[in-house]
C-alpha cells in the first residue's frame, strides 16, 4: 500500500512540475531589449568592464581559495571551523573597504537535537553613488561545509567568488549598491539565507537580482570548461541577455543552458536563491555544468578544483554585476507590497510573524502592486486569482480590494504590462479567510 501511495503521490508530483513549469507566465521581448542593450549600456562601461575581468585572475581566486580550504578546512556550522571562516571572510571585506556586519541567526538546526544553534552570516555592502538607483544587487554564496569535507567545491567555490568580486568591483564606484553575501547554516536547511531574506524583505530593500553561486569550480574537460548552466526566476530574461551578449563581446565565448526554470511555490529547494525565490525577488542561480561525484565527500578537495575554470564563472557573475549597477533597466518591475508574505493577518493589518512564507490572512485584503517603470510607460497592471483575471488597473496607485468569500489557500498574481508590450510579474500563495464580502 505504501509503495501505490508513494507512486501516486510521485506522478501526481511530477504532473504537476511539468505543468508548472510548461504554463509560461509571462514573455518578454528579448530581441528588442537585446539591441537596446547594446545601444545603452556596453558601450560606455567597455573599459571598466574590461579592467574588471582582467583583475579577477589565478592567484586572487586561489589565495582566498586556500586559506578557507587548508588553513580552516572544514565548515560545519556550529563549529570553530565555520566561525574562524566567518571571521576570515569579515577581515577579508573589511580590508576591501566595505561597510561588513555579521548577520546573527539561530535555528534548531537538527530535527533529532532540539538545541538551538547560533551562527552568523557575513554581509558586506558596496553603496552605490546614485540615490535614484535605489535597488540593489546581490551575490551570494554559503561558506559553510557538510560534515566531514572541507567543501572546496560546495561551497569554497562560490564563497571565494564572492570574495574576488568584492575584492575586485569595490575598487570602483556604480550607481547602484551591491551586496556581497556569505552564508551559513545552508547544507543544514537553508537557515542562513532564510533568517537573511525575511530581515531583507521586512525592511523592504527593493533588489534588483540576487545572484547565487554553489559548485562553480568544476570542469574536467574543456567542454565544460566552457559552458555554464543557470536556474532562474521568471523575469531575469533581461540579464541572462546582457550575460550572453557579454559573454561574446568580451571573447569569454561561454555558452549557457537552462539548468531549471524556478517555480516559487516547490516545497524544496536545492540552496540559498530559495528563500528569496519564495519571497518574491528575482533570482539567477549559477551552476557548473559538469556534475560533481564528489558532492558532500571528503574528495570536494582543492585539488579537485579547476581554477581557470573558476575565475571565469566568478568573472561571468561579477561582469554582470557591474553591467547591472549602472544601467537603467529598461523592462517594467512589479512587487506586491501588500498583503505581506510571511504573516498573520487581519482586517488589513499585520498581527504576528510567522516561520512561514504564505499568509494567514483574515478578511478582505488590499493587494497593492509597486511597479517600478522601465523605459516606456505603464499601460495596465492585471490582478489574478488563481488564474482568474479579477481587475486591471491602468492608473496609479495599482491597487484591488480582494474580498472573495473564501476558505483555502489561493494565489494571487499581478502582471504589469508597458505600451511596448514588456511584462513582469510577482504571485504570493495566501491562506485566505474570508466568510462575510461587504
Ligand atoms: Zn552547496
Amino acid at each position: 500500500m505504501h509503495t501505490t501511495v508513494l507512486k501516486i503521490w510521485c506522478i501526481s508530483i511530477i504532473t504537476l512540475l511539468v505543468f508548472v513549469q510548461t504554463v509560461p507566465s509571462k514573455t518578454i521581448a528579448p530581441q528588442q531589449q537585446q539591441s537596446k542593450y547594446e545601444q545603452n549600456a556596453l558601450v560606455h562601461t567597455d573599459e571598466k568592464i574590461q579592467d574588471i575581468l582582467l583583475k579577477i585572475n589565478e592567484t586572487l581566486v586561489k589565495n582566498f581559495m586556500e586559506y578557507l580550504i587548508l588553513n580552516i578546512g572544514v565548515r560545519y556550522t556550529g563549529t570553530s571551523g565555520c566561525q574562524n571562516a566567518s571571521h576570515y571572510i569579515y577581515e577579508q571585506f573589511e580590508d576591501m573597504g566595505l561597510q561588513v556586519r555579521y548577520h546573527n541567526w539561530s535555528a534548531k538546526i537538527n530535527r533529532s537535537n532540539p538545541t538551538l544553534v547560533t551562527s552568523q552570516n557575513v554581509e558586506a555592502t558596496q553603496q552605490g553613488s546614485d540615490p535614484e538607483y535605489d535597488d540593489v544587487i546581490i551575490f551570494n554564496a554559503h561558506y559553510d561545509t557538510a560534515k566531514g569535507t572541507v567543501g572546496a567545491n560546495d561551497d569554497g567555490s562560490g564563497t571565494v567568488a564572492v570574495l574576488a568580486a568584492a575584492y575586485v568591483l569595490s575598487q570602483y564606484r556604480f550607481n547602484r549598491t551591491m551586496k556581497f553575501v556569505t552564508f551559513s547554516g545552508e547544507e543544514q536547511g537553508l537557515f542562513g539565507s532564510d533568517a537573511y531574506v525575511r530581515e531583507l524583505y521586512d525592511q523592504r530593500t527593493p533588489v534588483l537580482v540576487e545572484f547565487n553561486a554553489d559548485g562553480i569550480g568544476r570542469a574536467t574537460t574543456s567542454e565544460y570548461g566552457r559552458k555554464i548552466r543557470l536556474s532562474y526566476t521568471e523575469d531575469t530574461g533581461w540579464i541572462i541577455d546582457i550575460m550572453k551578449e557579454m559573454t561574446n563581446e568580451y571573447g569569454l565565448n561561454f555558452t549557457f543552458t537552462t539548468f531549471w526554470k524556478v517555480n516559487r511555490f516547490l516545497p524544496i529547494g536545492f540552496s540559498d536563491y530559495y528563500p528569496f525565490t519564495r519571497f518574491g525577488y528575482e533570482s539567477i542561480s549559477v551552476w557548473e555544468a559538469e556534475g560533481d561525484p564528489n558532492y558532500h565527500s571528503p574528495r570536494d578537495n582543492i585539488s579537485n578544483i579547476n581554477f581557470s575554470y573558476l575565475v571565469n564563472t566568478t568573472r561571468h557573475i561579477a561582469a554582470t554585476m557591474a553591467i547591472l549597477a549602472d544601467m537603467q533597466v529598461e523592462v517594467p518591475q512589479v512587487h506586491i507590497a501588500n498583503p505581506r508574505a510571511g504573516k498573520i493577518i487581519s482586517n488589513d493589518t499585520i498581527r504576528k510573524n510567522t516561520k512561514y512564507v504564505t499568509s494567514l490572512i483574515i478578511d478582505k485584503t488590499n493587494i497593492y502592486a509597486e511597479v517600478t517603470q522601465g523605459i516606456y510607460p505603464i499601460d495596465r497592471v492585471e490582478f489574478y486569482y488563481g488564474t482568474t483575471l479579477l481587475f486591471t488597473d491602468t492608473e496609479e496607485p495599482y491597487e484591488y480590494m480582494l474580498n472573495k468569500r473564501s476558505i483555502g489557500f489561493h494565489r494571487i498574481k499581478v502582471v504589469v504590462y508597458d505600451e511596448q508590450g514588456n511584462s513582469a510579474t510577482d504571485q504570493m500563495r495566501i491562506l485566505f479567510l474570508n466568510i462575510k464580502t461587504k
